[in-house]
């Protein structure tokens, strides 16, 4: 395993991250694979108030002398945070979780403009100078889905040591985008990149374009490969997350990163990326990472299983298999893009910022119009 310097934080960690957000189910399972990335090297790992059971799963994990030998990042749910004293109240909550009486990095969760006048009016940046002080976080730092305005903005507004952004190839032109790299990098803020597969997706029937891409290289690389190495490739990147759910995933991921160093990758490469771009966005495939951050919808549309089906069916059609599973699993459980009432609830939550409710629309649309199946049931 590669490590480097986190910047000023003098941090020593691992090029590859665990993000815990998508454990399996099963606890021990997900034990096991924690003390297993570890065992392996890994010495970055990320959670957050908010990712349902991980911190609890993670303090177990951490029993029997593993605290010791991880960096330990969590956030704060900014969205809930009332009054100052709210601030403290969440963080003693997960250094219960944890069973840990401190955290390495402490991240202000998911900033956007309107999260960030929560920060500012409930004064949370006070209160992340005060926990330095009582011990009870060590380094100072934020994640962010949204604009490159909105980062340098707070980038700019105080002493952060570290930022946590999302980046993979298909994302250079999206929320920070890869004009943050140069930017964070001037001002001495380490990166932590989240979604290099943009939540798996990348890898889930890719187009049959870019699999004759990588195919026909010289050099062989998975996908998964090469998209984490067009991100070790950029020095302004010190971690990159992956949030694996099996143990097969863990392996594959620890291999890709024994030799994760910067500055790696040939004109050719690059171009292979570009390429490789290119043949995703003629896909025209929803950008939804099924971060289910937009869930529960009240009135109980499953909004990244709608887009799931919508983007496989862009793969499988003309075959009406994803239309099929559409009417059987999801109209008839009454979870389908129908019942949107363009309450925008939703939109509000969506770090990828997407218009769900128009996108809801035409993918009902899409997944409802006549099919073999539709016309066997008249
Ligand atoms: S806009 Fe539609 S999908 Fe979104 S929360 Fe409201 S009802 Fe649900
Ligand atoms: S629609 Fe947005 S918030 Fe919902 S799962 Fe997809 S990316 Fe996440």
């Amino acid at each position: 395993m590669e490590y480097n310097e986190l910047g000023k934080t003098g941090l020593k960690v691992s090029r590859f991250g665990l993000g815990c957000m998508r454990f399996p189910q099963e606890e021990p399972e997900a034990i096991r694979m924690v003390r297993y990335a570890i065992d392996h090297g890994v010495n970055y790992l990320d959670t957050a108030y908010v990712y349902k059971g991980s911190e609890v799963t993670v303090g177990k994990a951490l029993r029997e002398n593993y605290r010791n030998k991880v960096v330990l990042a969590t956030k704060s749910p900014i969205w809930n945070i009332e009054k100052h004293e709210d601030f403290e109240r969440y963080l003693d909550e997960e250094l219960k979780r944890l069973g840990t009486d401190y955290i390495d990095v402490y991240l202000l969760h998911n900033l956007n403009p309107q999260h960030w006048e929560t920060v500012k009016r409930f004064d949370g940046l006070t209160f992340l100078d005060k926990m330095v002080k009582k011990g009870k976080i060590r380094h100072k730092g934020f994640s962010i889905h949204n604009t490159f305005p909105a980062f340098k903005e707070i980038i700019d507004s105080f002493g952060w040591e570290m930022a946590q952004i999302q980046m993979n190839i298909l994302d250079e032109n999206q929320q920070v985008t890869i004009e943050g790299l140069p930017y964070a990098a001037a001002k001495d803020i380490p990166l932590v990149v989240m979604e290099p597969l943009r939540g798996g997706s990348l890898l889930v029937n890719p187009p049959q374009e870019v699999l004759e891409l990588i195919n026909s290289y010289p050099v062989k690389r998975s996908l998964a490969e090469w998209c984490f190495r067009w991100l070790y490739d950029k020095p302004e990147i010190k971690v990159i997350l992956s949030g694996v759910n099996t143990m097969e995933q863990l392996q594959d991921n620890l291999a890709i990163f024994e030799n994760s160093a910067p500055q790696v990758m040939s004109a050719e490469e690059q171009e292979l990326i570009k390429a490789i771009q290119k043949a995703f966005e003629n896909r025209k495939a929803i950008g939804c990472t099924n971060c289910k951050y937009c869930l529960p919808c009240p009135q109980g549309v499953n909004i990244p299983k709608v887009f799931s089906m919508y983007n496989r069916h862009q793969i499988t059609k003309p075959h009406n298999v994803q239309k099929i599973a559409y009417r059987c699993e999801m109209v008839y459980t009454k979870s389908s893009g129908d019942h949107c009432i363009a309450c925008g609830q939703c939109e509000e939550k969506c770090p990828q910022k997407l218009p769900i409710i128009e996108l809801l629309k035409t993918s009902h649309k899409d997944l409802l119009e006549e099919s073999t199946f539709n016309a066997a049931a008249k």
